[in-house]
């Protein structure tokens, strides 16, 4: 059992890494994770992909006066673009500056995935490198 932190929203995040099958310097590494520098790994939260219908939090506010702040949660109503890096999010927030309904657009790293519960640690396998490059 490790603990990492997520880079994205500095959550903590507990971990428990695995190599089953996996050779004995691989399974050494797998021990070790977790002690000395914290490890980087996403949260479930920020691991997510939303879709449209999902309901996000706000992480890194828009810029100008939007009245959307850090932590705010909006439903996305359009995915634009491919790619888990070109994406973007149209977020749709209620009841923000006195306007009944506000749009934004997020890059994903912007945004978390809201209303996820998890209290167990993530698993992690590792594997070691594939021959075939
Ligand atoms: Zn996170």
């Amino acid at each position: 059992m490790g603990y990492a932190y997520c880079p994205r929203c500095q959550r903590a995040v507990r971990f428990k890494a695995s190599a089953a099958g996996g050779p004995t310097w691989l399974k050494e590494v797998a021990s070790s994770l977790g002690r000395g520098e914290p490890a980087v790994l996403y949260c479930i939260s920020c691991w997510l992909v939303p879709e449209v219908g999902d309901f996000i939090a706000v992480l890194d506010p828009p810029y100008g006066e939007t009245g959307v702040e850090q932590g705010a949660v909006g439903k996305v109503v359009e995915v634009e673009g491919q790619g888990p890096f070109r994406k973007r999010f149209l977020v749709e927030f209620t009841g923000v500056s006195g306007s009944p309904k506000v749009q934004h657009l997020f890059h994903a790293h912007q945004i978390q995935a809201a209303g996820v519960e998890f209290d167990s640690s993530i698993p992690v396998s590792l594997h070691p490198p594939r021959e075939d490059s």
